[in-house]
Order: C-alpha cells, then sequence, then structure tokens
C-alpha cells in the first residue's frame, strides 16, 4: 500500500504523489516568535514533523521549509510593551522556539526564513498582484486583495462567496470566519513605526503575504504539500491561494494538510480560561517533553485531542514502561517483519498513529526474541520519534545502597510519607540515579 493522506482541498483521502518523485515539497505555516508557542501550536509541529518522518520512511525526499513570522500586528505590539525592537523580542522566542521542538524531537526543517528577510520579495509579488488587477492601494497608501476578482476565492474553504463584502476592507493581521472581505498585502506605517520602503510609501507586509512569497521562492509555484492547524484554513490558507494562484496561474498546493486543534480540559485554550499551558508548564512539573509527543500520537491528527494533566501523565507513565521494558532487551538484530508491515500500513493509511502505536505495543508485548523486537522497534521509533534508541539494550547497574533508598522510598510511599519520600528522591539524586514511578512500581536510571 502507498502513502494515503486526506487532503482538505478535495476533502478525500488521496493517494500522495508527488510532482516529481524524487523531490516532495512541503511547506508548514510556523510561529508568531512574540512569546512561547502553547501546546496546541505544539500539536500542529508535531504533526509536520510526523509528516515528514513518514514522507521519508515511504523513501521520498523531503524539502521542508518553516516560516518565522517575525513582524505582525502581536510583535508590534508586544515589543512596544516590554519596550525593546521588534528585532529583539522576535529573536528572543525564535531561540525558545528552537527550544521547544528540540525537545520534542522534531527534526529541523531545511530552512526557517524569516519573514523580515524578504520583504524586497514581497513588494515584488504584491506589484505582480497590482500589475494583474488583483489588488489596489487605498489613499492611505495601505494595497489589498480585491477578493472579488479571484474567480476560485473560497475553494479551500468554502465560504459562501454571496458573503463577500466588495471594496469592504481589513487591515488586522487576524480576522474571523465572518469577514470574508478584501484583505491588507502591505500596510502602511506612522513615523517611526516599524516599516520598510516600498513604491506605496513606508509600511510593512501583512501576514498572508509572507507564506506565498517564501514558499514559492524556496520551493516554486505548485508545492506538494501545505500543512497547518485547522484554525489556519480560513482565511489565512485561503488567502495564500488567492494570492499565489493569482501571480503565478498555476496550481498552489496540490494536497492540503490541517491538524485538528487540542481542547484543554474539554475547552478551547485561552489565557482568560486559565488553561493556556506552554512546554515550561510541562516541564515545571517534572514531566518529560516526549510524553507530550506520546500523548499527541495517541490521537488521530485530525480529530480533537482533549489534553488533561491527567492525559499525560498517563502518556508519561506508558512512556517510562515504554523505555523500562526495552532497556532489558538483547541489542537489536533484524526484527519482526509482520510488525514492521502492519506498522507502516497503520501510518500510510492517513497517518494512523493511535494504530502504529498499538502495534508498537503488541510487538513489545509478543514471544519473539528481544534482540528480534529490538531490530523493529527502532525502525518505528524512526517514525514515532520517541527517542527510544537511548534506551534499547541499554540495561544499567544500580549499586546496592541506591537499591536500598529506592526500596525505602517505595516504603514510604505506600504510607503517603511524601515528604520523606521526596527527601529519599533527592539522596537517590545525589548518588547520580532518578528514580521513576511506573505502573509497575519504581524503576531507576542513571544521571547522564
Ligand atoms: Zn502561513
Amino acid at each position: 500500500m502507498n502513502l494515503r493522506i486526506f487532503n482538505s482541498l478535495t476533502k478525500t483521502i488521496e493517494e500522495f504523489k508527488p510532482l516529481n518523485p524524487a523531490n516532495v515539497t512541503f511547506y508548514g505555516c510556523g510561529p508568531t516568535v512574540y512569546d512561547h508557542v502553547h501546546i496546541g501550536n505544539l500539536r500542529s509541529f508535531v504533526l509536520y514533523d510526523l509528516l515528514k518522518r513518514v514522507l521519508e520512511f515511504n523513501n521520498f525526499q523531503v524539502q521542508f521549509i518553516e516560516n518565522l513570522t517575525d513582524v505582525d500586528d502581536k510583535i508590534i505590539k508586544r515589543s512596544a510593551e516590554m519596550g525593546i525592537s521588534p528585532s529583539e523580542l522576535s529573536e528572543k522566542f525564535s531561540k525558545v522556539f528552537f527550544d521547544d521542538i528540540s525537545k520534542l524531537n522534531i527534526l529541523p526543517a531545511n530552512n526557517y526564513p524569516k519573514a523580515t528577510e524578504h520583504v524586497s520579495e514581497m513588494i515584488k509579488f504584491i506589484e505582480v498582484l497590482l500589475g494583474k488587477g488583483l489588488a489596489y492601494q487605498e489613499a492611505d497608501g495601505s494595497v489589498y486583495f480585491d477578493v472579488s476578482k479571484f474567480a476560485n476565492y473560497g475553494k479551500l474553504s468554502g465560504v459562501d462567496k454571496s458573503q463577500i463584502k466588495s471594496g469592504t476592507r481589513i487591515l488586522s493581521d487576524e480576522y474571523s470566519k465572518d469577514d470574508v472581505q478584501d484583505f491588507a498585502l502591505w500596510k502602511m506605517v506612522k513615523g517611526s513605526e516599524v516599516g520598510w520602503d516600498s513604491p506605496w510609501g513606508k509600511g510593512r507586509p501583512g501576514w498572508h503575504i509572507e507564506c506565498s512569497v517564501m514558499s514559492q521562492q524556496f520551493l516554486g509555484d505548485t508545492i506538494d504539500i501545505h500543512a497547518g492547524g485547522v484554525d489556519l484554513l480560513f482565511p489565512h490558507h485561503e488567502n495564500e491561494i488567492a494570492q499565489s494562484e493569482g501571480v503565478s496561474g498555476k496550481s498552489f498546493v496540490r494536497y492540503w494538510v490541517h491538524g485538528e486543534h487540542l481542547l484543554v480540559d474539554g475547552a478551547k485554550m485561552s489565557k482568560s480560561l486559565g488553561n493556556f499551558y506552554t512546554l515550561v508548564d510541562i516541564e515545571n512539573k517534572g514531566i518529560d517533553p516526549l510524553a507530550l509527543r506520546y500523548l499527541f500520537l495517541t490521537a488521530h491528527y485530525r480529530d480533537k485531542l482533549n489534553f488533561t494533566w491527567e492525559s499525560l501523565t498517563a502518556a508519561q507513565n506508558a512512556l517510562n514502561n515504554l523505555r523500562e521494558t526495552i532497556r532489558n532487551w538483547d541489542q537489536p538484530v533484524v526484527g519482526c517483519a509482520e510488525h514492521e508491515q502492519r506498522f507502516t500500513e497503520a501510518l500510510d493509511n492517513d497517518l494512523n498513529t493511535a494504530q502504529a502505536l498499538a502495534i508498537l505495543w503488541e510487538l513489545v508485548k509478543s514471544d519473539y526474541p528481544t534482540s528480534a523486537k529490538a531490530g523493529s522497534l527502532l525502525k518505528m521509533d524512526q517514525v514515532l520519534g520517541l527517542g527510544l534508541a537511548e534506551f534499547v539494550a541499554k540495561k544499567i547497574d544500580v549499586p546496592e545502597n541506591v537499591m536500598e533508598l529506592v526500596s525505602q522510598r517505595e516504603e514510604a510511599r505506600k504510607n503517603s510519607d511524601y515528604h520523606k519520600s521526596d527527601q529519599l528522591r533527592k539522596q537517590i539524586k545525589d548518588l547520580g540515579f532518578e528514580v521513576l514511578d511506573t505502573l509497575d512500581g519504581s524503576k531507576v536510571n542513571k544521571i547522564n
């Protein structure tokens, strides 16, 4: 079976056939680097990584580009509040973003282009749209895309074209589903505000234009895959299609891939509800970021995933159990073909990660020799990215004095003496070991 993936444009699961079989072109909308990204954003970035790994598992060469939005309304507002320049702010949070994704074992993209480094290309792009009559300049200098002039507007999102409010304009980088109206390509700025010189005066690009321009620049007019969170489908991706196809006259994206929302405690994440989490919150609770990756993999990317601290703890326990089990295995050899086959089929079937994980556990619990299981597990982890290589066949010798402290700690936990149990954990740590609580009792790891 070949890789099949749900295409949001046709709303069907299609066999994946790249334009050029030797090189898959893949663009993912990246973060706005003005703050820590939340775990809902991280779910999207893990999806990009998973898809890239599945493509590579299918022997495709992948060219993957993810942009960094380093100028927009939010960045300008936040940097002004903090009394620093937008570039200082975006620099700081780009680093945080790279840190986050590396903790989640996300493999690096081929490039992370920054919007501010491609402004001159954006200006040229807007000039083409103006030349084709698809855009117009307002009296204040701002340039807008005229949605009524683009015949295919709405083809991805299915927005009702009768809703198009021709001649009404939206300047903000973010707007709602009801705002089917002309959007800003170039926004005039006044005085000392951040801006670049352009044929229309000093201004800065709108948010949507950067993806059209950087995608074309790095990957060409027509790309194989464009991915993003489902919240980007309209207006962002609809507007990207209008801009890109408006300029090139060619089809922009062959497969649109959208990841569903992450809910927290059954509700949409928001700062006002106090259910807004970043990787820092997770690490502060002593949870391994890879447990979050594991949790993401338990759900299909097109299903909403409800994050709770209980579900994350369960994912951590499952990961701990897996790590501890495979430590005692023998060195990997050629694996179990049957499990590997079914595992590949699950992922090739629109990235069914939940089923792939179930097959992994079936393998772990099977009666095959551990050396064969180790071989298959390492192959599977090339796609899942759970960092298991570090644990396979890495049995550790725990000195007796450490084991003694561990059993004392277990005793203390049984008696609900958490103060003593914490003290013992610290003593164990001082001796160079960490203790993990799993469903099968306490396990000990050497601290590197
Ligand atoms: Zn984008």
